[in-house]
């Protein structure tokens, strides 16, 4: 367990790694980040931050010597860039970022654990574009394998025509047959050092333009009838990586059933909602897995919750919304507002 007044180092400085540590402040820990990206808003929170690049092996040596145990809030974190971190002083294990960060390995993966996952196809040139979509058809998404996140590096297929007119970026890719969903939800898991797991409840999500706009409970149905294999699918995910942390995977609610889309092994944008409206929030039990202490209860303390997010807005804007009774508005603290860009969010309880 880690003591009072421990170092946790933080991998990434986005808002995410921002939410932890103020988690991590209140159980009387403190964080450092390392963040190469600039515009770092953790800063505002962390005791330091390293703006060195991620391989900059003497730079994440002086991180690390500084930490007394480190875990990340970005998932295309270089692998590399977690391995050089103490053994066994990084959790989750550098192993759910190798799965994650490829689309192709975290499908294979998951469907060799018995998921359902979109039909795919690798795609390594245009003659490979071809047969997928002959072989798939169309609608559908082709994506970059790699460091795609908010629907960044996706182009919707809907005709040879899209195809022909495509400049085909010279990266692994994957074409994914359109998934005909009634829903989308999230199963989000909370894994101990013990191995004990806590779910929270499944948020109904809503997307605009491939990124989070909402998320809302109670998700009715069909997604009440589907979180059950969804979450036995994510226990088996978190138990076959010997995970610790906050865990997440993103499902298609389908007349089928639920398909697999992708796994984030983090904390996630479906679940801020918890930090108002659970009795633990997922960065409390992130922090306490990674510390070694108890799980925190993950039970939904409203009779419906909504998490709405700001995007690509001055969040000035947000702060006529807490008039409205039990809303609560987190800002990033980013200075620059850009189109697609996450600011903050607002969540609004009904108790
Ligand atoms: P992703 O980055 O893969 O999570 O994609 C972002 C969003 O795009 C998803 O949440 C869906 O709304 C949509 N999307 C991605 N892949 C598919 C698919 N194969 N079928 C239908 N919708 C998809």
């Amino acid at each position: 367990m880690l003591k009072r007044g421990g170092t946790i180092g933080i991998l990434g400085g986005g808002q995410l790694g921002r939410m932890m540590a103020m988690s991590a402040a209140q159980l009387g820990y403190r964080c450092i980040a390392y963040a190469p990206e600039g515009d770092t808003v953790a800063e505002q929170v962390c005791g330091d931050v390293f703006a060195n690049k991620w391989d900059d092996t003497a730079a994440l040596a002086a991180f690390a010597a500084q930490c007394d145990l480190v875990t990340w809030e970005f998932e295309n974190v270089p692998v590399a860039t977690a391995q050089a971190m103490p053994e066994g002083r990084i959790f989750p294990h550098p192993r759910a970022l190798e799965t994650a960060q490829d689309r192709l390995s975290e499908k294979r993966f998951v469907e060799g654990l018995g998921g359902t996952a979109a039909a795919h196809a690798c795609v390594d040139g245009r003659a490979d574009l071809d047969r997928a979509v002959e072989r798939l058809g169309v609608p559908g998404i082709l994506k970059t394998r790699r460091d795609g996140y908010d629907g960044k590096g996706q182009w919707r297929i809907t005709s040879a025509r899209d195809i022909e007119g495509l400049n085909l970026p010279d990266l692994p890719l994957i074409y994914e047959a359109f998934v005909q969903f009634e829903a989308e939800f999230s199963v989000i898991l909370v894994r101990g050092q013990d191995g004990a797991i806590r779910f929270w409840d499944s948020t109904r999500n809503t997307h605009d333009d491939g990124i989070l706009a909402t998320s809302a409970l109670p998700a009715g149905q069909p997604i009440a009838d589907q979180v059950a294999p969804a979450r036995d699918l994510a226990r088996q995910v978190a138990d076959a990586l010997d995970y610790v942390g906050v865990l997440t995977l993103e499902f298609f609610a389908t007349a089928a059933g639920p398909v697999f889309n992708e796994m984030a092994p983090r904390v996630h944008n479906s679940g801020h909602w918890s930090i108002e409206g659970a009795a633990t929030s997922q960065f409390e039990n992130h922090i306490r897995a990674v510390a070694g202490l108890p799980l925190g209860d993950t039970d939904t303390v409203a009779k419906s919750v909504t998490m709405t997010n700001i995007i690509g807005a001055d969040i000035q804007d947000a702060y006529a919304q807490l008039d409205t009774a039990d809303t609560h508005l987190h800002d990033y603290g980013k200075a620059e507002v850009r189109a697609g860009r996450k600011m903050g969010h607002v969540t609004r309880l009904v108790r």
